[in-house]
């Protein structure tokens, strides 16, 4: 049995004491870097099994591109701002709102950021270590550090001189309890299917006579428009309200009241009601009424008469509603696009912590969609309504709704000023530059990533928090002047300010200020800090504090070759790194002298890991088992290969299954292991020569070109980063090695053919060495320890070199056989054909039996030798036809045929008879624990005169197969029963 964790953990150690990883790195030239970015993680928890997944993608590809000859430095980063960090301390410092927060302070709001963000940073390192992956965890980089911020300023400044960036007012989706905006992607990840109320009010026209078709119709009641919302609480800031011009609308009257409502709509709207339609006409006819707002809050404001009124919008459509649309500018993108050519008054009747203002009066303060009841103001304005005869209906509806990604709060639709990078200025390079880019798998390209570049909108990059990197930007405090400064390094903002600076947060930059040199006022910073994307998006610049440090190194492995993530990053870190790089690299003048380029060459997106149930992995249902219990019981190795062969490099999802390890364990891990063992029994310490001359053996030939086969096919797989495609055949190989090879090679190492066995223990040692080194990047402790035990590692101390120093094994010409593998196939085809013909005439494989006929190509002599030792027959014979005869049973598969001789003569049966004498004496040998060093002496008790011949007649043939010195009459022993005759077997050892 393999003892993974203690090997495991043997093997830890031997790499913390020899430094592998280090060597490893360091003995690598620098002339020829493998450039692999890690995307950093947020410690603001502990590892998961996704992070379980990155980490085996993000080990195996560096470990192999080492063996290739290349230096894969690997640093890790730590993502240590923004509001998954805020949200916690919030919460520990019992800070509901922004309000508190900055009564709190915001120094010692950030200070106890800074402290706590890395909190679980040392139980990341014992698992990532425990997992076998080499990363530099000490050197690691932190989005915190003075010098990432830095070239995060840098970024943000070539950005700037290029004119990629502006400040714009639009709706956004805030967050009312962060108080900030989010970004689309952002936004995209916390969709949930909710309950909401929605309502049909009424707008009362003040004219409607002024209604063209309307003019002549005798109307003894108010007349009201109808529009439906699903967001009540934006009625108060209704300024218009739109209808498409070219659709046919209804004046309809019920129960001494008129409405108007688009034609298509109105049995739905008015079903099992007594209604009548009075007049007909266009959308067109509507446009510029006057109508009465259903709260009175801004009748008064500046430019209210400009305001609610009817408008034309092309988006009203009859699809649901009324086919008339309430607009409140602030709360949604249609609605604000209205607005700008209307020239009405902007209302926001909503702060942005999600409240209603002051002049609001009835409902100042109250929370418009509140996080435990998110219906709850709705309710009260379907009250007020109601009580007002503004209601004409309200329903439930379901509809998918966003939620805060970090809190889970309901998001609104709200218009603010935001920072945003332009990427719709560069859409079309980013689309070019995304085809250079290989992805696994491949229908990402144009699928999910493709199809987001396309859609792509300006990217809000600034937030209206606290712990981040500030935006580098200074304005003039006089509004008429507007100047704008923007730092694009720490020296820049000493130069302005000739104050020394060394950390670059909100708390310390915010107090430098310095006069304006158009004006002389003063120039202060603005409030914002970066979205913590845009930090992620420009780790390959901050992690090397890149243009001012390393300036040639970066250059010279930009971009990267490649990075690995799940497939949520395809809208948030891929496409950040992809959009800075890009925008860096882009136009007359780039920031780095490269050609234009995304920031990657080889991404592979990974898929989800759910519970084996098929649902979400759940802390409180515990419906998957503790990573790290799992490696305690078949280790990291086992969990890793699973990993790596599973779907989950397809981007598909995997149901994690600890069944699925314990498979691969014992597939892989225990099975090379026995191998292993079985060589050290014959081996000892003696450390085998290579492979001197080629082994005429056909076993021998075949495990070799399998081998050679092996080493291509993960090879070209791990050049391709198709991963599930490269570790797979290694368990078809093991099988191969462990089930075919071996089996049929056991005898050759026992046997007397002393150069043959040479030959069959040389083979398998080189086999298993190479085998250590194609497991390399795969299952690194397995690898160590194979590699480890065939070179003796205990005898040698340090002198030991890591099979991760080895080379990659290139492939061998001359071990290269394809028609080796071919006729191997084709010999064990026949044998998969002959035991199911023996199955079929109810013979077991022990019996011996004359002969069995084949019939496709010839094969070698060797080969039919291995077949009828499988089979147990005394002949193997090609024909070109096998024919059905009455003493054969025949089998066909593919283009292969064969006839099974099923007669059983008395000659054969007696050879059966010995073999089961042979079997029982070697199961009671394996018994008694004897090894093949223990030679015994046979004593046998029968009375069965034909037993008795037949010991004389085979006693060579079973003295040399159970090890026996001595075969002779004896009582005691166990008695069986073989072909009706009684025996009693006893053995002694003879040493
Ligand atoms: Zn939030
Ligand atoms: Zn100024």
């Amino acid at each position: 049995m393999y003892k993974a964790n203690n090997n495991e953990l043997e093997v830890l150690n031997f790499w913390k004491k020899d430094k592998t990883f280090e060597k490893s790195v360091n003995e690598r030239s620098e002339e020829k870097p493998y450039v692999f970015y890690d995307g950093p993680p947020f410690a603001t928890g502990l590892p998961h099994y996704g992070h379980i997944v990155a980490s085996t993608m993000k080990d195996t590809v560096p470990r192999y591109w080492t063996m290739k000859g290349y230096r894969v430095e690997r640093r890790w980063g730590w993502d240590c701002h923004g509001l998954p960090i805020e949200n916690i301390i919030e919460k520990e410092l019992n800070l509901p709102g922004k309000k508190e927060l900055e009564a709190y302070g915001i120094d010692a709001f950030n200070e106890a950021c800074r402290s706590t963000v890395l909190k679980y940073a040392n139980e990341w390192s014992i698992i990532i270590n425990r997992i076998g992956r080499w990363v530099d965890m000490e050197n690691d980089y932190k989005t915190m550090d003075v010098e990432f911020m830095e070239s995060v300023w840098w970024v943000f400044k070539e950005l700037w001189d290029k004119g990629y960036v502006y400040e714009g007012k639009k709706p956004m989706h805030i967050c009312p309890r962060c108080a900030t905006p989010l970004s689309n992607f952002e936004v995209t990840q916390g969709y949930k299917d909710i309950k909401d109320l929605s309502v049909t009010a009424k707008f009362t026209l003040l004219e409607p006579q002024q209604v063209g078709p309307l003019h002549d119709i005798d109307m003894d009641g108010p007349v009201h428009l109808l529009a439906w919302t699903t967001t009540p609480w934006t009625l108060p800031g209704n300024i218009l309200v739109a209808v498409e011009k070219n659709l046919e609308y209804s004046l309809v009257k019920l129960e001494g009241e008129y409405y108007i409502v688009a034609k298509d709509l109105l049995m739905k709207i008015f079903e099992g009601k007594p209604f009548e339609v009075m007049a007909q006409m266009k959308g067109s006819d509507l446009v510029g009424a006057h109508y009465e707002p259903v709260f009175p809050y801004f009748l008064k404001m500046e430019g209210a008469e400009n305001g609610f009124r009817v408008v034309h919008a092309d988006f009203v459509t009859t699809d649901e509603g009324t086919g008339l649309v309430h607009l409140a500018p602030a709360f949604g993108t249609d609605d604000y696009e209205v607005f700008r050519k209307e020239n009405v008054p902007f209302i926001q009747h909503v702060t942005m912590d999600g409240r209603f203002t002051p002049e609001v009066t009835d409902f100042a303060g109250m929370e418009v969609k509140q996080r435990e009841d998110h219906m709850a103001t709705d309710v009260e304005m379907v009250k007020y309504l109601a009580s007002h005869g503004k209601l004409f209906s309200k329903q439930k509806y379901e509809h998918s709704y966003p939620h805060c990604w970090r809190c889970d709060t309901p998001l609104l639709n709200y218009a603010t000023s935001s920072w945003f990078v332009e990427v719709t200025k560069i859409k079309e390079q980013l689309l070019k530059n995304n085809q250079n880019i290989n992805w696994i798998p491949e229908h990402i390209k144009d699928g999910r990533f493709g199809k987001w570049l396309e859609g792509a909108k300006d990217w809000a990059i600034s937030r209206n928090r606290y712990w981040g990197t500030p935006l580098p930007v200074w304005r003039c405090d006089a509004e008429e002047c507007g100047e704008i400064a923007v730092m694009g390094s720490v020296a820049e903002l000493e130069k302005h300010t000739s104050e020394k600076v060394d950390d670059l947060h909100k708390h310390i930059v915010d107090k430098l200020t310095f006069s304006c040199e158009k004006c002389g006022q003063n120039m202060k910073r603005i409030e914002e800090v970066f979205d913590c994307w845009f930090e992620s998006g420009a780790m390959p610049y901050g992690q090397m504090h890149y243009p001012f440090e390393n300036k040639q190194k970066f250059e010279h492995g930009f971009p990267a070759q490649f990075i690995a993530e799940g497939q949520d990053q395809t809208r948030g870190w891929f496409y950040t790194l992809h959009i800075l790089a890009t925008a860096l690299t882009y136009g007359e003048k780039p920031s780095i002298p490269v050609d234009m380029t995304g920031a990657f060459r080889n991404v592979i997106v990974n898929g989800l890991v759910l519970a084996e149930d098929g649902k979400k992995m759940s802390k409180r249902l515990q419906n998957y088992p503790d990573p790290m219990d799992v490696v305690d019981k078949y280790g990291a190795d086992a969990i890793r290969f699973y990993l790596i062969t599973s779907p989950v490099m397809h981007a598909e999802s995997l149901n994690f299954s600890e069944e699925g390890v314990r498979e691969m364990y014992n597939k892989v891990c225990n099975t090379l292991w026995n191998v292993l063992e079985f060589y050290k029994m014959f081996a000892g310490d003696m450390e085998s020569p290579p492979l001197q001359t080629p082994s005429p053996n056909v076993l021998d030939k075949w495990i070799l070109a399998r081998l050679q086969e092996l080493i291509r096919d993960v090879s070209t797989n791990m050049e391709a980063y198709a991963l599930a495609e490269a570790s797979r055949p290694i368990i078809d190989f093991v099988a191969d090695l462990s089930q075919w090879y071996v089996r049929r090679s056991r005898d050759r190492f026992k046997g007397s053919d002393e150069e043959d066995a040479a030959f069959a223990l040389s083979t398998l040692h080189n086999v298993l060495e190479t085998t250590a080194k194609v497991l390399a990047p795969f299952t690194p402790f397995l690898a160590e320890k194979l590699y480890g035990e065939l070179q003796n590692w205990h005898l040698h101390g340090d002198n030991y070199v890591s099979v991760h120093l080895q080379a990659w094994p290139e492939g061998n010409g001359e071990m290269q056989d394809e028609q080796v593998l071919k006729d191997m196939n084709v010999a064990r085809k026949i044998v998969e054909l002959g035991l199911s013909a023996r199955k079929e005439a109810g013979i077991k494989v022990r019996q011996p039996l004359q002969y069995i006929r084949y019939q496709t190509e010839k094969i070698s002599e060797s080969l039919e030798q291995i077949i009828a030792e499988e089979l147990n027959v005394k002949e193997v014979m090609h024909t070109e036809a096998v024919r059905e005869q009455d003493d054969r049973v025949v089998k066909e598969d593919q283009n292969i045929r064969v006839g099974l001789n099923v007669i059983v003569t008395d000659e054969l049966k007696k050879e059966g008879v010995v073999r089961e004498l042979i079997r029982a004496t070697n199961q009671e040998r394996k018994k008694q624990g004897l090894t093949i060093e223990d030679k015994i002496a046979l004593f046998y008790d029968t009375d069965s005169e034909d037993m008795r011949t037949l010991l004389t007649e085979y006693a060579a043939e079973i003295q040399s197969a159970t090890l026996a010195l001595e075969l002779e009459a004896g009582s005691g022993g166990e008695p069986l029963e073989i072909d009706e005759m009684k025996i009693a077997l006893k053995l002694e050892v003879k040493n």
